[in-house]
């Protein structure tokens, strides 16, 4: 196709402004999916097929559509909607030259709104502001257009107005991604360069990747180049999405589709990557390529020991769509063989874990996340610690802690909560201006460590639902940091090890004493459960001790029942485990460990 008949764009928005309602609406009238087949959220019911590996599904959508008399592809690429992905949303929006920016007009500008705008801005992209709903009773138009107009500097009469739901304003607005988008430019003569945004894993083709082409040709049959890690593969198959796969002989300067080499894992096909010719490679990748790194990692245990094998299968099976999981084998007394996993984000780890639990049967535990830190003990060395178990002993020089850089959105009454929660998670405020009236953007420099649990519900719930939130790494900042011990008549349990704060860590000492006392049965002989830092003890419960023997309770010389009795007490023995003289039953680590 000539590029100058090919519009590249996509579609953000904060979660619920409709992308995926307006999305719906754009393929059914540029009649790639026709009425008959069109379901509500027709790309969404695909990702879930996609995540259970069955089809090859559509990460971009080519549509035709005329405008004055001529024909254009235009191009939709789809962006992953959550904080914990944004590298990925960084990359689909470099594969496009401009994006729609959809605000629901009863509602307004929200963080992902403005988190997403600010990368598309990064990316140079042009941008096309839209609001939505307009067929709510309860929109505003004229309000959120003058917000959005002030926002992006434009006139407020140049905000679109649509309704994905009824379809009113959308051929308006595809005439104008047409009218206001540039179109792609390269070099149709250069050695190829596509750059990948997504890289799925399906059963049957392998691994589908998702590629913008910049410069040159791509061809089905010849051998391609992977610029990251100079491995070729055979270009197998090539084409584009419309919403289906159609096979094509090949793609040029601008255009947008997939490939298939039969490579089997992600990893060997990752986003950001520029994929070049092998008998005429470039000499220069496109650049933005970054490896994922995990933010957040956790031990994975199975309920059932014997289901650890199970569980090593189905993260090997996982990886092969997810670049970003990370993992190897961890053992801990409280709840023995497992692994410890890295992720991008909670989001990240919630999804991996409901996946092994629904698609591969598995019970699992999983520790108390925690963040990754660099630290310096004695002997001047910066260390990476993933798990509070890493943390040296001895004397700590410093302690250096991830920093995000986090932007809540909110009514202008909330700003006194949104203040004072974000100052007793150890916040900096940066900024804060008003986007109307009654409306503020607060931004804010925190620990990521203390807004990675529970922050966000806590600002859902103190603002009566009207915050929003979105933050991105931004650096480490050294902090008084320790790591808490719990310890259980003298020994570590390693799964309850935590770094915290100095000035938190005497409540959380007493919030996991206190629960183990409850947890623990009484054993034989007294048992102290003690919060430790180093050797110093700053928390501490007892266990008192039972003398019941449970063969005292048999009358007389009843052998049979003697022999029940114990058969009963080795059965439970079994789903205990001994931390030094002490049997703790995996309930109780379990109970334990689980924040409510
Ligand atoms: P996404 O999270 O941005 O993909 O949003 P969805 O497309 O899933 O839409 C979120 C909710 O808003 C759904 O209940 C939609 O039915 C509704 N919705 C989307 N667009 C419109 C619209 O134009 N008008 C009305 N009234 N509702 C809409
Ligand atoms: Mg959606």
């Amino acid at each position: 196709t000539d590029p100058s008949l090919i519009r590249n764009f996509c579609i953000i928005a904060h979660i619920d402004h409709g992308k995926s309602t307006l999305a719906d609406r754009m393929l059914q009238l540029t009649g790639v999916v026709s009425a008959r087949e069109m379901k509500a959220q027709y790309l969404d019911r695909m990702d879930i097929e996609r995540e259970r590996g069955i089809t090859i599904k559509s990460q971009a959508v080519r549509m035709p559509w005329e405008a004055d008399g001529t024909a254009y592809a235009l191009n939709m690429i789809d962006t992953p909607g959550h904080v914990d992905f944004t590298y990925e949303v960084s990359r689909s929006l470099a594969a496009c030259e401009g994006a729609i920016l959809l605000v629901d007009a009863a509602q307004g500008i929200e963080a992902q709104t403005l988190a997403n705008l600010y990368l598309a801005i990064e990316g140079d992209l042009t941008i096309i502001p839209v609001l939505n709903k307009i067929d709510l009773p309860n929109a505003q138009p004229e309000k959120y257009a003058a917000e959005l107009a002030n926002l992006i500097g434009c006139e407020p009469e140049e905000v679109l107005k649509v309704s994905g739901k009824t379809g009113e304003g959308v051929e308006a607005l595809l005439d104008e991604v047409i009218k206001q988008l540039p179109a792609p430019v390269g070099e149709a003569d250069a050695p190829a360069r596509a750059m990948i945004f997504d890289s799925v894993y399906d059963t049957y083709r392998g691994v589908v990747t998702y590629v913008r082409v910049v410069d040159g040709k791509l061809e089905p049959r010849e051998r391609i180049q992977m610029m990251s890690t100079g491995t070729t593969h055979e270009l197998l198959e090539i084409g584009v999405s419309s919403p289906n796969p159609i096979p094509s002989k090949g793609l040029g300067v601008g255009e947008v589709g997939y490939l298939i080499t039969g490579v089997k894992d992600v990893r060997q096909s990752k986003v950001g990557d520029t994929v070049t010719n092998s008998l005429k490679p470039a000499t220069d990748s496109l650049g933005g390529y970054e490896e994922p790194k995990p933010m957040v990692f956790s031990g994975l245990y199975p309920l059932d020991g014997t289901d650890y094998p199970a569980l090593r299968d189905a993260l090997d099976k996982l990886q092969l769509n997810d670049a970003a999981l990370i993992y190897e084998p961890e053992t801990s007394v409280a709840l023995g063989f497992g692994f410890r996993v890295g992720f991008l984000g909670l989001l990240h780890l919630e999804i991996t874990r409901q996946r092994l639990e629904s698609e591969f049967n598995l019970d699992l535990i999983s520790t108390a996340p925690n963040v990754v830190y660099e630290v310096m003990g004695e002997d001047k060395q910066l260390i990476t610690v993933t798990n509070p178990s890493e943390f040296p002993d001895g004397k700590i020089l410093e302690v250096h802690e991830p920093m995000v850089a986090a932007t809540i959105l909110a009514p202008s009454e909330f700003i006194g909560v949104v203040m004072e929660l974000c100052q007793s998670r150890r916040g900096t405020m940066r900024g804060m201006d008003y986007l109307s009236e009654d409306r503020v953007e607060m931004r804010y420099h925190l620990p990521l460590a203390e807004i990675v649990f529970d922050f966000f519900d806590q600002l859902k719930s103190r603002t009566r639902g009207y915050a929003s939130l979105d933050w991105k790494a931004d650096g480490e900042q050294v902090a008084d940091l320790v790591k808490v011990d719990i310890l259980l008549q003298g020994d570590t349990v390693d799964a309850f090890s935590a770094i915290t704060h100095r000035d938190k860590a005497y409540s959380y000492g007493t919030m996991m004493t206190s629960k183990l006392r409850e947890l623990i049965p009484r054993q034989q002989f007294e048992v102290p459960i003690q919060a430790a830092i180093g050797s110093r003890i700053i928390a501490r419960e007892n266990i008192r001790a039972i003398r019941k023997d449970v063969l005292a309770k048999c009358y007389g010389g009843d052998i049979s029942r003697k022999r029940k009795l114990l058969e009963k007490q080795k059965e439970g023995k079994k789903r205990m485990k001994m931390v030094g003289r002490v049997e703790v039953p995996q309930e109780a680590f379990i109970a334990a460990l689980s924040t409510d």
